[in-house]
């Protein structure tokens, strides 16, 4: 069994392989340059449905029980399932109202699920049972326990994660642009979601003050460093969100390629004997063990319970 690419896919799909007994090597030119380790790794149906499909939202809820089980079996990797907090500045308002008719989500007071927050924001909405995880934690545990057993000779089935680089039709990039602060004045306790007429932006908790400040979306394959338009809204968004970000400092500014088919939705699809996952966009983190685990079951029933390279 061979992996091309090993980025969130291919290394959530080798642990899980290994895991059902088949030896599994993957390829990866550039393992670093992998959307996964840009992420902000929202586990957000809720707040996704706004924009994405039924499929979706089904699928990241499902993700949900699993990802709790699994982050429990891989341990040391932060996270939190304590919902998402949705708010706006006062002459947005009317978002919040759009926002509120498109999905789940009750009313609440800022202040009382994040007291940093009680200053500057009254009403808000909460998204709860969302969650989020640490996203490089997860990609160096999984890097780690994907290092060893790497096969040999012609494999069986060829799985192919390349993400954004599949040559595949109707495959596209869209950009996205974050930035990592570290700002141990700011007590933020979960995702927050800022709504916003041009710069929507989401700030996401990272171990010991820091933080994830994301995401631009730019149709566009272009994986060129952060341009300074794009750094100035991010951080401007996120000092609106709260002062003390005023005094983070910024500890690095970072571009992922999402990959994404026409209609937004992943597809694993089955050539001979290669299986292509791919068109994860802005949901890999949230999807992706649903995915797993549909390939993996996949991938044994071809295989017959043989236990191959
Ligand atoms: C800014 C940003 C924020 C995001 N936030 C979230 C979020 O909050 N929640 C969420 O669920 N998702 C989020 N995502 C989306 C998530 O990161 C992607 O959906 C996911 O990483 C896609 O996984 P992948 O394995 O298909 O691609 P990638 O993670 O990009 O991995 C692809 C790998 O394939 C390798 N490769 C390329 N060509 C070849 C080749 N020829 N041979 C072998 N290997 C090759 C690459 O080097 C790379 O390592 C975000 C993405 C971005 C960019």
């Amino acid at each position: 069994m061979q992996i091309h690419g090993f980025g969130l896919m291919g290394r959530l799909l080798c642990w899980r392989l290994k895991k059902a007994g088949l030896r599994v090597a993957w390829t990866d030119p550039h393992p670093a340059s992998a959307a996964g380790w840009v992420a902000a790794a929202m586990l957000a149906p809720k707040a996704e449905a706004v924009l994405s499909s039924p499929a979706i939202f089904a699928m990241g809820n499902a993700a949900l029980p699993l990802w709790q089980a699994w982050l429990s079996e891989l341990g040391d990797i932060q996270h939190g399932f304590t919902g998402t907090l949705v708010v706006s500045h006062p002459q947005d308002q009317g978002l919040m109202v759009d926002f509120s008719r498109r999905t789940e989500c009750e009313p609440c007071q800022a202040g009382d699920l994040e007291p940093a927050l009680a200053d500057r924001f009254g009403r808000g909405l909460w998204l709860s049972g969302e969650g989020y995880l640490d996203n490089s934690a997860l990609m160096h545990r999984l890097g780690a326990l994907g290092s060893s057993n790497q096969g040999s000779g012609e494999a069986a089935i060829i799985v192919d994660c390349t993400g954004a680089a599949a040559e595949l039709p109707d495959l596209r990039a869209v950009r996205g642009e974050v930035a990592r602060l570290h700002a141990p004045e700011v007590t933020l306790t979960r995702p927050v979601r800022l709504l916003h007429p041009r710069y929507p932006l989401y700030i996401v908790p990272r171990p010991d003050g820091r933080y994830v400040v994301g995401a631009t979306e730019i149709e566009s394959r272009d994986h060129s460093p952060v341009s300074v338009q794009s750094a100035l809204e991010l951080l401007s968004a996120a000092h609106s969100l709260h002062p003390g970000f005023a005094e983070a400092r910024i500890e690095s500014l970072q571009v992922g390629l999402r990959p994404a088919f026409t209609d937004n939705e992943p597809k694993l699809a089955w050539q001979g004997n290669r299986l292509s996952i791919n068109g994860l966009y802005r949901h890999g983190f949230m999807i992706g063990p649903v995915l797993a685990e549909r390939a993996v079951s996949d991938i044994t029933a071809r295989l017959g319970g043989r236990h191959v390279h």
